[in-house]
């Protein structure tokens, strides 16, 4: 029989495919103590099981053709699996504790992910997740023989794509794993605004996240619909719960290919207001997406997502590269760079941080900067050297004073007479927008309006500090709301603060990819949306069926009401009937009367 598992929609769309499953816990296997004469016959078995995680490992490199992220995160598994110390390590419990081989490899990988942990090294810390996912590829290698396998990748699912379900998905693992063959996420941690969230709505793959537990429901090979339009996953679907998620997804494929067919008209309400709609961007290649899908240049290039993953940051060649070819893809559009905003839920090995209680009130984005001028520099000298390719403006995130908004506008400026001094044609001084999502620089927007090029408000972190409600928790989500009432003040007060001071004022959190929450934007005043890529069609395609004046209205009972769930309700009732096939992918728009 199947099972469903409520969880939160990250990102739309429904997928079914095969489980595998990242994070299984390696507690479940038993101990069992050996007896001398099975110590040979053991470490055979250990032997045979590592082969076939390899083999298993290889075969999954070879689906994945041109993923180059992904191949090597798993090619290294496959040379993590055969690594010497796991060896002498799983050998030693064997033939010393005399284990028996399962249970001794989990206690070799507990011992070396521990070790990995403590290390000072943040890289090396931040891999002992990937060895504890070694292990248990190397547990599930025990008791199958290759005919079973053979049996679960040749059968007559051959071709049958995969789900990825883990405990969490790191920001370069979710851009990591596309492929053609993985069509979906499931993870255990997240919100809707949570990088794994934002990542697979950027990649237009599905994905429910904070399902509780469901590393431990899904097992490795299993069926799974998911459905991130209803937030669920079902697991080992019935025919008839099978054919009801086809036709859900044909349906939602059929009315993204529609709303692609707009995608050269203008942006503009109902009754006639222009917009503009830009794209954010984690990776490059997304930006030609962006352009294709009309988008008006990208509002947002997320630039952290260079340094992730890696030992030593890129060079200022490397990133000059980046962005240029961003510019390019987007053909003389604008082109907003953000400098990195590291640290949070975006840990970077590239950087030695400290452990932290609470990261996402330490050491992040422009704190970070500040205790790594030099890499800053030469992050901004990259961004300058690229205004030579086009219309770049640079933002600067998580701005929590005007002291650090003034220090990056000093490293700007010193990057920019560094490279000229050095001969590079940087024909102007690229605008310094700063990023509104700390309460304290919303409540200063005034005075940021007078000093920054345009100000960029990032509703994620925004609900995340002014409620006090970790972006990533899925037990808090609920309170998370980007209808609580007091954000929509805050909003207000800083559009109203761009209006006084002539400051351009634009969303790029993912409110203003969300059709409900944009028309509340609409109605307190914002007029330039950015948003993931995924989300382009369907906002330009919300914003033709809506009037200005009935965003007001619902604006202006988010100023009197005192509760989000009021707000949302009164959203809900001026606009979900209209927007119903867009909010749940199920049926054509309800007639109004
Ligand atoms: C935001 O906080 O709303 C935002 C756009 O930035 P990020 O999601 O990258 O923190
Ligand atoms: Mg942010």
């Amino acid at each position: 029989m199947s099972s469903i598992l409520q969880g939160i929609c990250g990102s739309p769309g429904i997928a079914i495919g095969r489980a595998v499953v990242i994070g299984n816990p390696l507690g479940k296997v038993n101990r069992r103590k050996l007896d001398p004469a099975e110590i040979p016959a053991e470490l055979a078995r250990y032997e045979a099981a590592t082969q076939r995680a390899k083999e298993e490992l290889r075969a999954i490199v070879s689906g994945l053709d041109d993923k180059p992220h992904a191949h090597a995160v798993l090619e290294a598994y496959a040379l993590m699996v055969d690594d010497p110390l796991l060896k002498t390590s799983v050998n030693r419990w064997i033939e010393v504790e005399k284990h028996a081989a399962e249970w001794s490899v989990t206690q070799a990988i507990e011992e070396l992910a521990q070790q990995m942990g403590r290390a000072t090294d943040p890289y090396l810390r931040e891999r002992s997740r990937d060895i504890e996912f070694v292990g248990e590829h190397l547990l599930r290698a025990f008791g199958r023989d290759r005919e079973q396998l053979a049996a679960t990748k040749h059968g007559s699912e051959e071709h049958e794509q995969s789900v990825l379900v883990a405990r969490d998905l790191s920001p370069a693992d979710t851009a990591g794993f596309v492929s053609n063959s993985v069509v979906a996420f499931v993870t255990e941690r997240g919100s809707r605004t949570s990088h794994t969230s934002i990542t697979a709505r950027a990649l237009k793959i599905p994905a429910v996240v904070g399902v509780t537990d469901v590393t431990r429901a899904v097992s490795h090979g299993d069926r799974v619909i998911v459905d991130g339009l209803r937030g669920i996953i079902v697991i080992d679907p019935s025919p008839e719960e099978l054919r009801e998620a086809q036709v859900r997804a044909e349906k939602a494929r059929a009315r993204s290919r529609d709303l692609a067919t707009t995608r050269d008209s203008a942006s503009r309400t109902r009754c006639g207001v222009e917009l503009v709609l830009r794209a954010n961007v984690e990776v490059p290649e997304e930006a030609k997406e962006a352009h294709d899908e009309g988008a008006l240049g990208v509002g947002l290039y997320r630039t952290e997502y260079l340094f992730i993953d890696r030992a030593h940051p890129p060079t200022e060649e490397e990133q000059l590269q980046a962005f240029a070819s961003v510019i390019e893809m987007v053909h003389g559009a604008p082109v907003v760079l953000r400098t990195f905003d590291i640290g949070g839920d975006k840990f970077a090995s590239t950087f030695k941080l400290p452990v932290e209680l609470n990261p996402m009130l330490g050491l992040r984005a422009i704190r970070l900067a500040e205790a790594r001028p030099e890499v800053y520099l030469e992050h901004l000298r990259a961004m300058v050297r690229s205004c030579a390719n086009g219309d770049v403006r640079i933002m600067v995130p998580m701005v929590s004073s005007l002291a650090e908004f003034r220090w990056a506008k000093h490293m700007m400026l010193s990057a920019l007479s560094q490279v000229r001094a050095e001969g590079f044609d940087v024909p102007r001084e690229p605008p310094l927008g700063v990023m509104i999502e700390v309460p304290s620089a919303a409540i200063l927007a005034d005075h940021f309006a007078r000093e920054a090029a345009f100000m960029s408000i990032g509703t994620n972190d925004l609900i995340q500090y002014t409620l006090a409600v970790d972006r990533a928790s899925r037990n808090l989500a609920y309170l998370a709301s980007p209808f609580d009432p007091s954000i929509s003040r805050l909003i207000r007060s800083i559009v109203e603060a761009g209006q006084r001071h002539q400051c351009p004022v634009s969303v790029c959190g993912a409110m203003a990819g969300d059709p409900l929450s944009a028309c509340l934007l609409l109605g307190l005043g914002v007029r330039e949306f950015s948003m993931e890529v995924g989300a382009i069609a369907e906002i330009r395609e919300t914003f033709r069926r809506v009037d200005l004046e009935e965003a007001r209205t619902v604006a202006k009972a988010a100023f009197e009401l005192s509760t989000a769930t009021e707000v949302e309700a009164v959203v809900r009732r001026m606009f979900e009937p209209r927007l119903h096939d867009l909010l749940t992918g199920d049926d054509d728009p309800v007639e109004e009367t």
